[in-house]
């Protein structure tokens, strides 16, 4: 009836506004691809967007550690401890099964065809060992000063100017923020992301900070209250802070789809070896994120994972618009403990960390585009070298901040390990922007359903916990 209808529209308004503007978005690009803006014209059209991420950015940090440190000192250290433990076995499990696929699929598929000609002229890339990669990751653990790991870059010896671009003046180059890109005047078609200079947050090493403040607060009794109401009213506020940006989300996420539309490479290339790289990738993550996930929540909680997805549509598409997982954490935070009531101690101590380290759409990503490049290049990987690639697209996945095409620039760890070739990242940089949408959106779903799942598994400590303190316990 018309008031059923009504209801729904109600109810569904943010989400069906959300869909709706991915779709005008892409239409809306698409027509005016015709009209070749320049540089220029596309970053004033695109800004309404560029607003977007830039207010979803500027919550992540409050939110990153307000939230971890609230959430650890929620529970106590036995709580927390075997929750993490669930949290990270979920984080293994999920990220070994998406470099699997990754693996498969492209040994399936075989998209590279070792000719490298239909790509046109590479550029060079900083070579890196894996060991300094890795010790990267470990050194990021441990920020020197807080203060700056809050606004630094996120730097790591191999994430400073991966791609060297050379230029011909032709249309200058809106250069609005960014003091590190050393470009500065740049044509249209030579616009190459350079990676890894986007979200200026160490997020990693806020992550253990944050927990080991939280859990310290945690245990110290009166004297501690003082810090854990702060960080409790401070976490209240930026999460109303995020309803009132919800709000503005879907314009802006028109934009940035949009925007890219028009800016994006011909699809001449997309025929060949990078189509069918393109479309490998697809299917892998397809498989990942509508088929395994799902069925692991099927299997363990016994619910319904669809209509779990489907609480989750805002974040997915907010992923999917902004290609940064952190940016999009403020609206997971919101579709988790409001559409699908997920309990806030388990959201604010699973999501900051997942979205930090647990990424199966990179790692699947990363594995698969070391083997296209392999293939590419006509190298045969034995067995050994394919466990090698697993192991390291793992750790690079892990390694990889939440922000746009950061796993393009730990692919070099990948590519080292094996000895391919890392200046043939540049054969994958013309589709990477659109496939780095793509394995965001299934990072933030893995995070979501690890939340989900380490919830359901800890159902028992959380009711203790609740008798313990005297909160209401709801009836099951
Ligand atoms: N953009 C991805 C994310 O934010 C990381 C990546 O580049 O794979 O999750």
């Amino acid at each position: 009836s018309k008031e059923d209808v009504q209801a729904f529209l109600k109810k569904n308004a943010f989400v069906l506004f959300t869909v709706g503007a991915v779709i005008v978005g892409i239409v809306l690009g698409f027509a005016l691809r015709p009209y070749k803006m320049t540089y220029r014209e596309v970053k004033y059209f695109s800004f309404p967007g560029e607003l977007l991420m830039r207010m979803l950015q500027m919550l992540v940090l409050p939110l990153l550690i307000s939230s971890l440190i609230t959430g650890m000192a929620a529970l106590d250290s036995k709580a927390s401890g075997k929750m993490g433990m669930r949290a990270v076995i979920y984080y293994m499990t999920t990220t070994f099964i998406a470099v699997f696929i990754g693996i498969i699929i492209v040994l399936i598929i075989h998209p590279g065809k070792g000719s490298k000609d239909e790509f046109g002229k590479q550029q060079t890339i900083e070579q890196v060992s894996p060991a300094d990669a890795f010790l990267d990751l470990i050194r990021n653990m441990f920020p020197p000063n807080l203060v700056q790991a809050c606004t630094q870059q996120f730097k790591t010896k191999y994430g400073k100017r991966v791609v060297h671009v050379t230029v011909t003046v032709n249309d200058t180059f809106f250069n609005s923020t960014n003091g590190t890109q050393e470009v500065t005047e740049i044509t249209r078609e030579e616009v190459i992301p350079v990676p890894g200079q986007v979200n200026g947050v160490n997020a990693l090493g806020l992550v253990v900070f944050s927990m080991c403040f939280g859990l310290i607060i945690g245990n110290m009794k009166e004297q501690g209250q003082l810090l854990r109401d702060f960080f409790d009213s401070l976490n209240e506020a930026i999460m109303r802070l995020v309803a009132i940006i919800m709000w503005y989300a879907p314009i802006g996420i028109l934009f940035l789809i949009a925007g890219k539309i028009v800016e994006m490479d011909d699809l001449t290339q997309m025929g060949g070896q990078l189509g069918m790289y393109t479309i490998t990738v697809i299917i892998g993550l397809l498989i990942h994120g509508v088929l395994i996930l799902p069925t692991l929540y099927f299997v363990i909680t016994r619910q319904n994972p669809f209509i779990f997805i489907g609480g989750l549509l805002q974040a997915l598409v907010t992923a999917l618009g902004t290609s940064s997982s952190s940016a999009t954490l403020p609206v997971t935070f919101k579709c988790l403990e409001e559409n699908n009531r997920i309990d806030k101690r388990i959201t604010r101590f699973v999501l900051p960390v997942g979205a930090t380290i647990n990424m199966d759409g990179t790692a699947l990503y990363e594995a698969l585009a070391a083997i296209f490049i392999a293939q590419v290049n006509n190298m045969e990987m034995n067995f050994g070298q394919i466990i090698t690639i697993s192991i390291t697209a793992t750790a690079a996945s892990i390694g990889a901040a939440g922000i746009p095409q950061a796993g393009l620039v730990t692919m070099v760890i990948v590519l080292t390990s094996v000895g391919l070739p890392t200046d043939d990242i540049t054969l994958i940089i013309a589709v990477d922007w659109f496939l780095d949408r793509l394995r965001t959106t299934t990072n933030v779903l893995g995070d979501s359903i690890g939340a989900g799942i380490v919830e359901f598994l800890s159902r028992h400590e959380l009711r203790s916990k609740d008798v313990e303190m005297g909160n209401s316990v709801l009836e099951e």
